[in-house]
């Protein structure tokens, strides 16, 4: 008999959590605001590590605040399973988004609990500081943290951009600060559940979203400066005009991703002229550029074109371009044997499955450089997250947490 977990204990717990911090929009919209380390997310993980505790786990948190709940296995000198992701949300989160994950863990740890299922490898659910970085940048804080990616006291003494708070006395405060060095064990396999926050899957009708990596990112700040002119004055062959510019390059983006193709995107998400009035030809526009691809030799390609294209455009228009590269990551391949795990457990399962890129970041990402990792997408309606609209259905919800429990229990048992 195949095993399944139990849905709508883990929707009671999914809707119990989100209480914690919660959002209501006018329209029945059930959001959630629990930034990292606040109040509300000491009360969201209080009520995860009693769930964990009321399911007899060890609990264990390190120095940067990751939980961590083990199941132990028959073979305790073995390396555990790992999955999990975060409870911290943004400002004006939804109920789903990392909470799913940690919570349907959780899920498959009980159904394992209940029909007297044991593994070779214990099994661990965790829950990583400050996925988000809403609160303390970068993102991705406890797992980056965790795998050795940043030192932890440089973790500790990172300020928040609200009010100034540091990580390591609000860790203290909350009562986070854990004993657990960070780093100390390093799973055998790491796998977590995620909404999609996209709208592929949904507009497939496809169920199981098979990641088979993170695309990379490369984002930059351009300020573009010209000469502030009169607008009835200034004869257009004597312009050097930013905004004029700036636009040419807003369209030019474009037509990298257009003629790159594939699943490269690229997107203008800031554009701000100085100053920005109906008679003046701006002096200065600041806009930022997002690329984004799965191949770090296609993403180096769409940085070139976009710098020739930068060239160009200002040559042209008599106008100086001064670059900041705010944020650049490679790509992430996961393991491919971890992947066709996700891809067998999902359709033995009945499920459809599609193999995709997370074009978001993730705790997995982290985890991938320390041990074989993968992850599991379910649709996500509408596409929306980052947004208190933000939702699944419980079937949705049911077959990704299935098909997380039977990757669990095969890389348990492996
Ligand atoms: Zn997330």
């Amino acid at each position: 008999m195949t095993l399944h977990v139990d849905v709508d204990r883990l929707m009671n717990r999914i809707d119990e959590l989100g209480r914690i911090g919660a959002v209501l929009g006018p329209n029945g919209e059930r959001g959630c605001a629990r930034l990292a380390l606040t109040d509300a997310d000491r009360a969201g993980r209080d009520l995860v590590v009693a769930w964990m505790r009321d399911l007899g786990l060890v609990v264990e948190i390190d120095e940067i605040g990751n939980v961590f709940a083990t199941r132990p296995g028959t073979e305790p000198d073995l390396a555990p399973v790992m999955t999990g992701s975060h409870i911290d949300t943004v400002p004006t989160g939804g109920r789903f988004d990392g909470n799913l994950g940690v919570l349907a863990g959780l899920e498959a740890v009980e159904t394992l609990l209940a029909a007297g299922v044991e593994t070779r490898r214990g099994v661990t659910v965790a829950f990583f500081t400050d996925e988000e970085g809403a609160r303390f940048p970068p993102d991705m804080l406890g797992s980056l943290v965790y795998v050795g990616g940043l030192p932890l006291e440089e973790a500790l003494d990172i300020a928040a951009v609200d009010d100034g708070a540091r990580v390591g006395d609000e860790l203290q405060r909350i009562g986070y600060a854990g004993a657990r060095p960070v780093g100390a064990l390093f799973p055998h396999a790491f796998v977590e559940l995620h909404i999609e926050q996209g709208p592929i899957l949904e507009d497939e009708g496809v169920t199981i979203g098979v990641v088979e990596g993170v695309q990379g990112i490369s984002w930059t700040e351009l300020i573009l400066t010209g000469r502030s002119a009169h607008a009835g004055t200034t004869p257009m062959r004597l312009r050097r005009d930013p905004l004029l510019a700036a636009s040419r390059i807003v369209d030019g983006v474009r037509a990298i991703a257009d003629e790159i193709g594939g699943d490269q995107v690229a997107t203008v998400g800031r554009f701000e002229p100085h100053p920005n009035l109906v008679n003046v030809v701006a002096q200065s526009v600041t806009l930022t550029i997002d690329l984004r691809n799965t191949d770090e030799t296609v993403l180096q390609e769409a940085e070139r074109r976009f710098a020739d294209l930068v060239g160009a455009v200002c040559a042209g228009e008599g106008v100086t371009a001064e670059r900041r590269t705010l944020a650049r990551f490679e790509p992430v391949e996961f393991d491919p044997s971890m992947v066709d795990r996700v891809e067998a457990a999902a359709r033995a399962l009945g499920h459809s499955t599609r193999r995709m890129a997370s074009g978001a970041g993730h705790d997995a990402q982290m985890l991938a450089r320390v041990c074989p990792t993968a992850m599991i997408f379910t649709p996500s309606i509408d596409g929306l997250s980052h947004n208190i609209a933000e939702d699944t259905h419980p079937a949705d919800v049911a077959a990704g947490a299935d098909t997380l429990l039977h990757v669990l229990l095969a890389c348990a048992n492996s």
